[in-house]
């Protein structure tokens, strides 16, 4: 998962890709970086660590563009340092660029291990860097596609890249002069497009052009290639699929409640939800509890259609990243208590129902579980609001091994005693599919198994 943000046209373009891929942090907390073009040279910073920490106000001094891209990284493919943090950065026969990507290609190692058969060398171990590297190897040009006199030099490459990458990718290209905003032809990753009169905004979810009080426009489209410069916009589809494939995880959990992606209000999504799982669920209780932050809104509408009484049983630290981004067991388990207190004012004697998104390895609702028993609830009925998760994503999301996902290991009774709560409840992927618009475009394999994609890599695939 990763978070990505373009602006072009902008005085101080640098300024606003910092407040925008600020916007993102939720995205991905390892590291941060920003290209920057003045439409002469492109320059770069990158540094590990969260955007407010590692970028200092004098690393901005002197880093003056009109455009600009900012990434925010946790790793998905390759190692998780600085090392491989973005943009990338490459010299090709056009001149320097730059390059952000939010997903996981699928074919990454075969086609890395071809071009280094043909002695292509690689600086890093990201398949990002195929985007640049697969610059210089071609050109093609789809049929029917009519190329405007101003991309004829450009797009036939960029078109050679697509046409050999396979999987999930938005992504953001900045030359000197123009900027490409590109979503793979299935959409699994968000990417939408803002504006502010003539400057023009990119980012992975809409709450990055709030923050900018700048005007969502659309949604780059599945398959969309849009090309940015002075002379305006223009718009390709060069490769078209049948079949969409969407994240219904950004959905679930990733995506901040205030977005929109995907043609839905991420927070309608997460209250539809919680109303479902309430009415596929017949237990009795005293209060619903939810597991912040991302269990909130759910539980607003479980409460709601319950007629229960929604309670602050547990209180977040927000001083502390979200648990499931932490690279080891051991930190992510650390971080369920640093980020979590039970509040014994309302869960003393209480049945409470607990909302949580969903329900991974079992080791934080197990944690969870314990820490409202000691706070004194009577009974913990464990709701999730997504089906059990059953398989790993390769396709951007850092979602662990199968044998590491609880319900592969465990039936659902086994499950329940493991996490030590008196009841356990998922909702069905029926009940998921219906609270989202158009089910048949979203991707939902890590609940159901159904793979969209053929996964070529084997090192991916043995997951
Ligand atoms: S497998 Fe799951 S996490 Fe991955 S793209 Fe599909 S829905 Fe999203």
């Amino acid at each position: 998962m990763c978070g990505i943000f373009g602006v072009f046209n902008a005085e101080h373009a640098e300024r606003y890709a910092f407040y925008g891929i600020y916007a993102l942090q939720h995205r991905g907390q390892e590291s941060v970086g920003i290209a920057v073009s003045d439409f002469e040279s492109i320059k770069l910073i990158r540094k590990a660590g969260l955007v407010l920490e590692a970028i200092r106000k004098e690393d901005l001094n002197g880093f003056f563009g009109y455009s600009a891209i900012a990434h925010v990284r946790y790793s998905t493919a390759g190692d998780p340092g600085a090392t491989n943090s973005q943009p990338l950065l490459g010299e090709t026969s056009l001149g320097k660029v730059a390059v952000v990507h939010n997903g996981n290609l699928v074919n990454y190692l075969s086609l890395r291990k071809e071009l280094e058969d043909k002695g292509k060398r690689f600086f890093y171990t990201s398949d990002t860097e195929l985007f640049l590297t697969l610059l210089e190897e071609g050109e093609f040009i789809p049929e029917g596609v009519e190329l405007h006199p101003l991309d004829r030099e450009l797009l036939p490459k960029v078109f050679y890249v697509l046409s050999r990458v396979r999987g999930a990718y938005s992504l953001l290209y900045l030359f000197k002069d123009k900027m490409l905003a590109i979503r793979d032809p299935m959409g699994f990753r968000p990417l939408l497009m803002g504006r502010i009169k003539d400057t023009f905004l990119f980012a992975s979810e809409s709450c990055a052009f709030d923050i900018l009080q700048a005007e969502l426009w659309r949604e780059i489209k599945p398959g969309e290639v849009l090309v940015v410069d002075k002379q305006g916009i223009r718009s390709y589809f060069p490769f078209k699929s049948n079949k969409k494939a969407m994240c219904i995880f950004e959905l679930v959990y990733f995506s901040k409640p205030e977005s929109f992606v995907f043609d839905n209000w991420v927070y309608r999504v997460r209250k539809r939800m919680g109303e479902l799982l309430a009415y596929e669920d017949q237990v009795s209780a005293d209060i619903v509890v939810p597991v912040p932050d991302s269990g909130l809104v759910p539980a607003i509408g479980y409460s709601q259609a319950k007629g229960l009484p929604l309670e602050l049983g547990l209180i977040r630290n927000h001083y502390v990243g979200r648990s499931f981004i932490e690279p080891t067991q051991e930190l992510r388990d650390i971080k369920v208590l640093m980020k979590l207190n039970s509040n014994r004012a309302v869960l003393e004697g209480k049945r409470v129902v607990v909302i949580d998104d969903s329900l991974v390895r079992g080791t934080t609702s197990k944690k969870i579980v314990g820490m409202l028993k000691r706070a004194g609830a009577k009974e913990i009925h464990m709701r999730i609001v997504s089906p059990p998760v059953v398989g790993p994503c390769y396709f951007g999301i850092d979602t662990p091994t199968r044998d590491e996902l609880i319900a592969n290991r465990m039936n659902l009774e086994d499950i329940r005693s493991f996490i030590g709560a008196d009841s356990l409840k998922y909702l069905s992927l029926e009940g998921l599919r219906s609270a989202v618009e158009n089910p048949q475009d979203f991707c939902d394999a890590c609940f159901s198994n159904l793979y969209p994609l053929e996964v070529e890599d084997t090192a991916l695939r043995i997951r």
